[in-house]
């Protein structure tokens, strides 16, 4: 759009290649029928013709795909906080990500510690939180890297009888790399050797002050084995939700991230994904990454079918025409037509790219065997 060929120039110009060459070296330009002439350029010799060059606005297949319009904060609603747990191996994050899901049991909740999918929401104070539910930082790296910035919140997991070691460290940076709040929950209370003073002690070397020391960083004692100091930690992070006043507007196309995905023999891909902002619908079509398709079926964390999800809400779909990569951003769109045309663009570009790095590799094999 901001180049036509001489050849296409004289056509809409009702004039003939000839002429339009003609004008062309008036103004100092050599070209021939098939080379290209820029926008000004081209509205020159147009004017030469008594005619005018509209300029076409070049319109990006994702601009007229996707709904790029900014929420108006008076249709913001509350949304559950995001909160992924992180910490140095060993230190109870599964331990602790259990103990959470069991407390779905005493809410009430029907299907109990049932759980289905990546990831998983739970009850406190009549409020939900959303767990991520992979320990460790690879949820959090590998989706960051793509792009998808999902936590909110991270639980630093800190065992009271070891405190802080190599992974603990990594994971504060990689929290803070992310602008993601941390909340500290001081595992292993029932250990005789916990000393909770010590690791408070150790955090302060990274910037995180106790709240009871003066700083602003939540400490929950906590056993992931008695249950102890849950339901406190729970109640945090509703807290911290509540300062952080995070917002979302539930009356728009979905849009979100990949979790998890796999294929499943008799479903074909399936997709565990988390709804940032909208309400997925079922029917809805989709794209993530180069994957598009229609939500066939839509269950929530418990396994059970449900026909919309809402902000923070994680959910598994099926109907996607591959697997998406976790960290994959997805967005409803009304255009299935123009989503397998991004899809199939965003497709060749990876292949033009997986080309380029595999010619890279080979010659820089090449050199370094001379
Ligand atoms: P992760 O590597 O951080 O996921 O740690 P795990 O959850 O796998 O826990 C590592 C070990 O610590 C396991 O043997 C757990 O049973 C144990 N553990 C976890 N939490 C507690 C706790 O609160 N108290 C005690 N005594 N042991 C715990
Ligand atoms: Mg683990």
């Amino acid at each position: 759009p901001d180049e036509i060929t001489v050849g296409e120039l004289a056509s809409r110009l009702k004039q003939t290649a000839s002429n339009v060459i003609k004008k062309l070296m008036g103004l100092g330009v050599m070209a021939s029928v098939s080379e290209v002439v820029d926008y000004d350029t081209a509205a020159l010799v147009a004017e030469e013709f008594g005619a005018k060059v509209e300029h076409e606005v070049h319109v990006t297949i994702e601009e007229r795909l996707f709904e790029d319009v900014a929420d108006d904060p008076g249709v913001l609603e509350e949304r559950p906080p995001v909160v992924v747990v992180m910490g140095h191996v060993d230190h109870g994050k599964t331990s602790i990500l259990d103990a959470i899901r069991k407390t779905r049991v005493t809410a009430g909740e029907a299907g109990g510690i049932t759980q289905a999918i990546g990831a998983y929401q739970v009850e406190a104070g009549g409020k939900a939180i959303t767990f991520l539910d992979t320990p460790g930082h690879e949820a959090f790296t590998s989706m960051r890297a793509r792009g998808a910035d999902l936590t909110d919140i991270a639980v630093l997991v800190v065992a009271a009888d070891d405190g802080i070691m190599p992974q603990t460290i990594e994971s504060i940076n990689h929290a803070k790399a992310a602008g993601t709040t941390i909340i500290v929950a001081i595992n292993k209370m029932d250990k005789p050797q916990a000393n909770p003073e010590q690791v408070k002690e150790q955090l302060t070397k990274y910037e995180l002050v106790p709240e009871e020391w003066g700083g602003d960083t939540i400490c929950v004692p906590v056993s992931a084995l008695t249950g102890q100091g849950i339901p406190d930690l729970l109640e945090n992070i509703n807290l911290l939700a509540e300062v952080k006043e995070l917002r979302a507007n539930p009356n728009r196309r979905a849009k979100g991230a990949v979790v998890e995905a796999r294929l499943d023999k008799g479903q074909g891909p399936v997709a565990t994904i988390l709804v940032q902002n909208g309400t997925l619908k079922k029917g809805d079509c989709i794209i993530a990454g180069t994957a598009v398709g229609r939500v066939r079926v839509m269950r929530n964390d418990k396994g059970e079918p449900i026909e919309t999800a809402g902000p923070s809400t994680p959910v598994e779909i099926t109907g996607l025409t591959e697997v998406p990569a976790a960290g994959d951003l997805f967005e409803a769109v009304a255009d299935e037509r123009l989503a397998r045309e991004l899809a199939d663009q965003r497709a060749a570009k990876q292949k033009e790219e997986q080309w380029g790095s595999y010619q890279k590799v080979t010659l820089d094999n090449l050199f370094s065997q001379i």
